[in-house]
């Protein structure tokens, strides 16, 4: 009832697009008998989650923030969402997002933007808007959202909460709708770390509907804060801190942060990192081209908006229904994909890009030899006004250049809310380990908070 009252309160925030109300107060009626029976309790009794509306839910509606899936119900449950349902928990709403999880801003939602719960005049981030601000503004307890570049990072930085993206293959992907399947991860939203980490332990492990879901056993992550690390290497590049493109507020408070760790006696050194700068292209190259793969089952005829308009053929039956479902940022993505996949460009930018992460990859685990932690900016400024980059697709791709990194290549990141920034606005510090180390990246993380 206090976060169903929360949510109504709200409402002015646009973060959730539905509500399960009556669902939500039937289950919590049915836990509560449970727990008056005396059934052992779930380790997510009760425990209140808005998910990001890329998710399925069986029987409820799931659309992407897209008129492409405006009367669309899942068949069946994500197996992240069935993990948490199983546990006991609540899924009290779906949230808004940016169309087809495409954005920095959550200015490209058919349900319209979220606002930041701390300035209303300001963007709550992309695309995972509605999750970062269900949990920022205390509309649930914790939330998820997926993030294929930053989308759970970057919004979490700019509402100032904690944000994890796991290792690729770490959560199932089964029922997340795809945006670019090598990049996808589900991610989660937190007030803290120990919330995140139980979430984790709960919804991580393999899942034989997801081939790329890992193997890899899946240890206590909740038990993280009982043990203590000795002193850490990090590593930081100097590129990153560099960039002209950061805000020179978030560029002192960490080179600060960067002589306490320190002084309290870890190592933190600068590494060059010349590809930083093809870091962005790459993502852009490599997600729009499985984004134009992946959007095309959007026909209208196996799934989606289906038009009324008169065709004269099946091409055209598509193109209008397709022209209408989709936003203006989803087509600009299908357009692009299309463009470096075709014949004459396949190798130009495909391949090339293809190439460039491999490189990514590579230079990575060098790192990893020499350091137990990545940390950087998680983004290049704190939250921006409405309308001041959604002009200019380059301006927001930019916005990207901290977080895409990890999703390139594979490992696990997390935004902690470090700082406050003149302006008044929250922003972060990303770590990122290596893949499958959740376990110290939650160690490591504790350890700085
Ligand atoms: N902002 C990035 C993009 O638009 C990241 C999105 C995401 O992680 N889903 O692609």
């Amino acid at each position: 009832e206090f976060y169903l009252r929360q949510i109504e309160d709200n409402r002015h925030l646009n973060a959730y697009v539905e509500i399960f109300d009556q669902e939500a107060r039937d289950r919590a009626a049915l836990l509560d008998q449970q727990r008056e029976e005396g059934t052992p309790l779930q380790p997510l009794h009760g425990v209140i989650i808005g998910i990001k509306d890329v998710l399925c839910y069986e029987g409820h509606y799931v659309s992407a923030a897209s008129n492409m899936l405006h009367d669309f119900r899942a068949p069946y449950s994500a197996t992240c969402i069935q993990r948490l349902t199983d546990a006991g928990a609540i899924i009290i709403g779906r949230l808004n997002c940016d169309e087809f999880a495409m954005g920095s801003s959550n200015e490209h939602s058919a349900f319209g933007p979220v606002l930041n719960a701390l300035d209303n005049d300001r963007v709550p981030g992309g695309s995972s808007g509605g999750s970062a601000v269900a949990v920022q503004a205390n509309l649930c307890m914790v939330s998820l959202g997926s993030d294929t570049g930053g989308s759970v990072r970057q919004p979490a930085d700019f509402c100032g909460i904690v944000g994890l993206k796991p290792s690729y293959g770490r959560i199932s992907r089964y029922g997340l709708i795809a945006y670019a399947s090598s990049f996808d991860q589900v991610g989660i939203f937190s007030r803290n770390l120990a919330d995140a980490a139980k979430l984790l332990e709960i919804m991580a492990g393999a899942d034989n509907f997801d081939s790329t879901s890992a193997t890899t056993p899946v240890p206590a992550y909740s038990s993280a804060a009982e043990t203590t690390g000795g002193p850490k290497k990090f590593a930081y590049f100097k590129e990153a801190v560099e960039h002209p493109a950061l805000d020179p507020e978030i560029r002192a408070a960490l080179l600060e942060y960067f002589g306490k760790l320190r002084q309290a006696g870890h190592q933190v050194d600068a590494v060059d990192f010349p590809l930083l700068d093809y870091i962005v292209p790459t993502y852009y190259v490599l997600t729009t081209a499985e984004a134009s793969s992946n959007l095309s089952r959007y026909d209208g005829v196996r799934y989606g908006h289906q038009s009324t308009a008169p065709a004269e053929s099946l091409a055209e039956f598509y193109a209008h229904n397709r022209s209408e479902g989709f936003g203006r940022e989803v087509k600009r993505r299908i357009m692009l994909g299309s463009f470096v996949l075709s014949a004459g460009y396949y190798d130009a930018y495909f391949t090339k890009a293809q190439q460039v992460r491999k490189q990514l990859f590579d230079r990575t685990q060098l790192i990893f030899n020499d350091f137990d932690a990545i940390l950087s900016p998680t983004a290049p400024s704190p939250a921006f006004r409405f309308g001041e980059k959604s002009q200019d697709p380059v301006a927001m791709y930019l916005e990207d250049i901290y977080t895409v990194f990890a999703n390139l290549t594979g490992i696990p990141a997390v935004s902690l809310p470090f700082f406050w920034h003149s302006n008044g606005m929250p922003f972060g510090l990303q770590v990122m380990t290596n893949r499958f180390e959740e376990l110290s990246l939650f160690q490591i993380a504790e350890a700085m908070t």
